[in-house]
C-alpha cells in the first residue's frame, strides 16, 4: 500500500518532541511523502506553544518543491463538553485541527463521558480529524464514535505510535483492531497518522499496515492512499 501523507507530526514547538519543522519536512521527502502536516499540540499541554505560535503560520509556506505542507494543530480535548483549547478565532486561521484526549488535559471518565466529549469535539466545525481513540485509559464507545465520524465527515486516526511497546496509551492494539472492524463494517475511512514526536519516524506506518493487513483492511477506506483525498479533509466534505 503507497501512502501519500502524515498530517500527525510535531515539531520541537510542542514541548516534549525533538525535531525542527525543517528535518520534519526533509524527512517526509526522503520517505517519499507528497504531503506533510505539522500538528503541534495545543497550549493546554504542558510545554506547549502559547496561541500565538499558531496564529502566525501566514508566515510559513505551503509547499517545498514536491512536497505540500498543511499547518494545523493537534488541539487538547479539556473537558466533557469537547471543549478544545483552542478559541475559535485560533482555530479558524489553521489549515486543520485533530482534536484528542491526553491525560495532562482531562483526566478519563466514564465511557459515557469520555463518548461525549468526543462526539462533541467532533461537532467542532474546524476538528477534521479525531486522534487516537484507542486508548483504554479512556473507556469509549467505539461504534458511537465511528458513526458519529461518518455522520460529521471527520477522519478517524489510526495511531502507529500507539502500537509502540513503550506508548503511554494502552491497549493500542486491540482498540485499534475494534477500531479497524467497526470503518470496515461501517464504511468509515481511516487516516493513519506517525504522530512523529522525531523526524525519524515521519512516514513510517509499519506497525499499522500489519495490522491492515492482518484484517484486510479494505485499501479504499484508507484516505493516505490518494493525495485528493486532502481536499476532503481539509474540506470536511464527507467521505
Ligand atoms: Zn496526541
Ligand atoms: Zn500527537
Amino acid at each position: 500500500m503507497k501512502l501519500c501523507m502524515d498530517l500527525h507530526t510535531h515539531t520541537i514547538s510542542s514541548g516534549h518532541a525533538y525535531s525542527t519543522l525543517h528535518e520534519n519536512i526533509a524527512a517526509a521527502k526522503a520517505e517519499g511523502l507528497s504531503i506533510l502536516g505539522m500538528s503541534d499540540h495545543g497550549p493546554g499541554m504542558p510545554g506547549g506553544p502559547d496561541a500565538i505560535y499558531f496564529r502566525n503560520f501566514k508566515c510559513i509556506p505551503r509547499r517545498y518543491g514536491e512536497l505540500r505542507l498543511v499547518c494545523g494543530a493537534e488541539a487538547n480535548i479539556m473537558d466533557y463538553e469537547g471543549r478544545l483549547d483552542l478559541e475559535d478565532s485560533v482555530l479558524e486561521k489553521l489549515d486543520y485541527v485533530i482534536a484528542s484526549m491526553h491525560i495532562l488535559c482531562v483526566a478519563p471518565g466514564t465511557m459515557a463521558e469520555n463518548t461525549a466529549a468526543s462526539v462533541r469535539a467532533m461537532r467542532n466545525p474546524f476538528v477534521r480529524i479525531l486522534g487516537h481513540p484507542d486508548d483504554s485509559r479512556y473507556p469509549l464507545n467505539r461504534e458511537e464514535i465511528v458513526l458519529a465520524a461518518k455522520e460529521e465527515g471527520v477522519a478517524i486516526e489510526i495511531n502507529n505510535a500507539s502500537l509502540h511497546p513503550k506508548s503511554a496509551r494502552k491497549g493500542g492494539r486491540e482498540n485499534i483492531l475494534e477500531l479497524l472492524a467497526l470503518c470496515a463494517k461501517h464504511r468509515t475511512p481511516v487516516l493513519l497518522g506517525t504522530d512523529s514526536h522525531i523526524c525519524d519516524t515521519i512516514g513510517h506506518f509499519e506497525e499499522t499496515l500489519k495490522l491492515l493487513s492482518e484484517t484486510d483492511f479494505p485499501e479504499e477506506l484508507v484516505l493516505n492512499t490518494r493525495p485528493e483525498n486532502l481536499e476532503r479533509i481539509l474540506e470536511r466534505k464527507g467521505f
